[in-house]
């Protein structure tokens, strides 16, 4: 059986990888086909496709497009997307836009918390230009004060929190026209993460089948069996293409794996043969 991933973050986002190790390491684990999927921006787009071809793998352009719904942040996938599309561009210039503007509110609450730090010393932590709260996280653990990205995120950075900046993402429905008019497929990235009851999960999905996108990520490494169970009967019954992804982060997301998430999960090619009927 061959085995991809379809959702994963390099060094352009808040992954820790690089595309070259990523690439390096999708072939060690055995993977057939990558997609590289980060947040809000494609500048790793050549890089990602120079060192997949080196190392002689299937690579599938993609992004992970924020925005809001009902006043909760989702995710949005683009898989196949052609990064030179003039409105998708424009699009992730506005989302970085938006990034910087929330940093530097969120510096403005850690001063006022008594913490030492400006702006460069966040961009210090990024390997591009791109920063997002890992970023902040990990200026946080590096000095102390929490012990990992993730407590500093779940106590601190997160939604509701005391250090948490929300941004005025744009609308779900704009965000899949923009992935399709650059050519590709809009998916809903790991509705799992919205923890929503599963009356509302299914409004929200029907609406957004409604406003255009379609597919869903109902293979993901969070998922339980029972979740996975869900969201597949849930594509069916929709008409929704199904995806598939580990969303690996490297040691930002220590224990989730490329490939085989926290253990037992995998995708299986076939999702990936199934996606591209999409053009057919
Ligand atoms: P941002 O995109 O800047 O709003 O930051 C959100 C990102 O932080 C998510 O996409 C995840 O990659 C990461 N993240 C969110 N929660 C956690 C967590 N508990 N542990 C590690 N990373 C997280
Ligand atoms: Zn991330
Ligand atoms: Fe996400
Ligand atoms: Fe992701």
């Amino acid at each position: 059986m061959d085995y991809i991933d379809l959702h994963t973050h390099t060094t352009f986002s808040d992954g820790t990888y690089t595309p070259e190790e990523l690439m390096k390491y999708a072939v060690q684990k055995g993977l057939k086909a990558i997609a590289v999927t980060d947040h809000d921006t494609i500048d790793g787009y050549e890089s990602s496709a120079f060192w997949a071809k080196h190392y002689n793998i299937e690579f599938i352009p993609g992004v992970e497009i924020d925005a809001t719904y009902n006043d909760i942040e989702i995710h949005i996938l683009g898989l196949f997307i052609d990064p030179k599309n003039k409105a998708l561009v424009k699009l992730l210039n506005d989302l970085q836009q938006l990034r910087q503007n929330r940093a530097a509110k969120i510096i403005e609450i850690l001063n006022t918390d008594g913490i030492d730090v400006a702006l460069k010393d966040i961009y210090a932590l990024s390997s591009h230009s791109l920063i997002g709260r890992p970023h902040f996280a990990k200026f946080l653990v590096n000095n102390g004060y929490y012990d990992s990205v993730s407590d500093a995120i779940k106590n601190y950075l997160g939604r509701g929190k005391r250090a948490y900046v929300a941004r005025p993402l744009p609308e779900p429905g704009i965000v899949f026209d923009i992935i399709k008019c650059a050519g590709g497929i809009p998916i809903l990235a790991h509705p799992v993460q919205y923890h929503l009851d599963y009356l509302r999960e299914e409004t929200m999905i029907k609406e957004f089948k409604a406003g255009g996108l379609v597919g869903i990520e109902a293979i993901y490494s969070e998922n339980s069996s029972e979740d996975t169970r869900r969201y597949l009967e849930i594509a069916e019954r929709y008409s929704l293409l199904v995806s598939g992804g580990s969303d690996f982060h490297g040691s930002v997301k220590p224990g989730l794996d490329l490939g085989c998430g926290r253990g037992s999960f995998g995708v299986e090619y076939g999702i990936l043969e199934e996606l591209r009927r999409y053009f057919d």
